[in-house]
């Protein structure tokens, strides 16, 4: 069975502010769909978080070795396209669309073998996980009431981050997060993210353990990116003494990057980006990593329907799963697929247990969001 047709689609219309100091707007495109065809007809999706503009320029490098390739060996196909553009890539745009590649290449195999990717990731842990609501911080009003909303959507688990969280004085930080437990009270858990890699970020280890013992207070479930992405000295120092876990690696890409994150247990909690990082054949082996030296992993989901399908089944297969981050409220999460994932009574997601990622795209909900298709043959 081979691969025959890779279409690209950008996003746009939907994009949410990712707390960064540009501001985004709703029309600014940062992810890219992959529709990958095999020559009988099925379809596979992926997901990159990346620009249609960069995915394309990659895929232009990608689609001569893709073309033709079986459509049933996702992590052969996947390393070849990795080791073959060791010059151009080994990270960055190219390691982003391999990943939405790579996810679209696990759909596809789960599809021709009536099996859920959860199965053929190695066996399913779980048919339901808990998800984190996943929002920007803001000020103490607004911020109560997007909270307050996000509970009413059903969440029982919510993440906060970035601006202004650690951009003005420790006061103000403390203020956010007791602004936010109060709003939610004791039985939603509570994560805070200082979004570290956001450019020349001033704080180092010191704001940070200070910062750490404040959000413990506040019974805060982790600590993520509290230190600039390269600083993996600071991160083993913050972790060894934390009162809370922390977590971080959602910049990394390439399984080996993550590497000595776990060996020297930089972190306690390791976040791959499936949309960036490689796709699910590296997620899964950075899984496996953290799980052999004792560090939590939580897939980094900030990106599409189809990215929080691809963490769902890899939640499924991973013998410790803690929770999915699912970004919220946003149309590119709740708007694409044929059937929307929805929350039961507990805050829970079920995992889909039909074939591929057991999921479709809807063309007409994905054409609402479509600024520009690309077609390879
Ligand atoms: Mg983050």
């Amino acid at each position: 069975m081979r691969i025959v047709e890779l279409e690209l689609t950008a996003l746009t219309g939907a994009t949410v502010d990712g707390g960064w100091p540009q501001d985004l707007e709703a029309e600014e495109n940062l992810h890219t769909l992959v529709r990958l065809k095999s020559e009988d007809g099925l379809v596979g999706m992926g997901s990159c978080f990346t620009s249609g503009k960069l995915v394309e320029g990659a895929v232009e490098l990608l689609w001569p070795l893709l073309k033709g390739e079986s459509a049933v060996e996702p992590e052969r196909v996947s390393d070849t396209l990795r080791e073959s553009t060791f010059w151009q890539g080994r990270g960055g745009s190219v390691e982003h669309a391999i990943s939405g590649i790579d996810i679209a290449l696990w759909d596809l195999m789960g599809q021709a073998c009536g099996q859920p990717v959860s199965r053929l990731l190695g066996g399913v842990y779980r048919d339901r996980i808990r998800p984190y609501g996943s929002m920007l911080f803001d000020e103490p009003e607004p911020l109560r009431e997007a909270l307050e909303a996000t509970v009413a959507r059903g969440f029982r688990a919510i993440k906060l981050g970035w601006r202004p969280f650690g951009r003005r004085d420790h006061r103000t930080d403390e203020l956010l997060v007791r602004t936010a437990r109060e709003t939610v009270g004791e039985d939603v858990s509570l994560m805070v993210d200082a979004g570290g890699s956001e450019q020349f970020w001033p704080h180092g280890v010191n704001w940070a353990k200070r910062t750490a013992r404040m959000l413990a207070e506040y019974g805060v479930e982790w600590f993520e990116e509290p230190l600039p992405p390269d600083d993996i000295d600071g991160y083993a120092e913050l972790t060894r003494s934390s009162p809370l876990p922390i977590a971080g690696g959602e910049v990394l890409t390439r399984r080996q990057a993550f590497l000595p994150w776990i060996s020297r247990r930089a972190v306690d909690i390791i976040q791959p980006d499936t949309t960036k990082n490689g796709g699910l054949t590296e997620s899964r082996r950075i899984a496996g990593w953290a799980y052999d030296h004792n560090v939590q992993m939580v897939s980094h989901g900030w990106n599409t329907a189809v990215g929080l399908a691809a963490d769902l089944q890899l939640a499924a297969a991973i013998p410790v799963a803690l929770f999915v981050e699912y970004l919220t409220p946003c149309a590119y999460i709740e708007d694409l697929l044929d059937r929307p994932f929805e929350l039961d009574e507990e805050g829970c997601l079920e995992i889909p247990s039909e074939p591929g990622l057991g999921r479709c795209l809807d063309p007409e909900r994905v054409a609402r969001y479509t600024a520009s298709e690309r077609v390879f043959r």
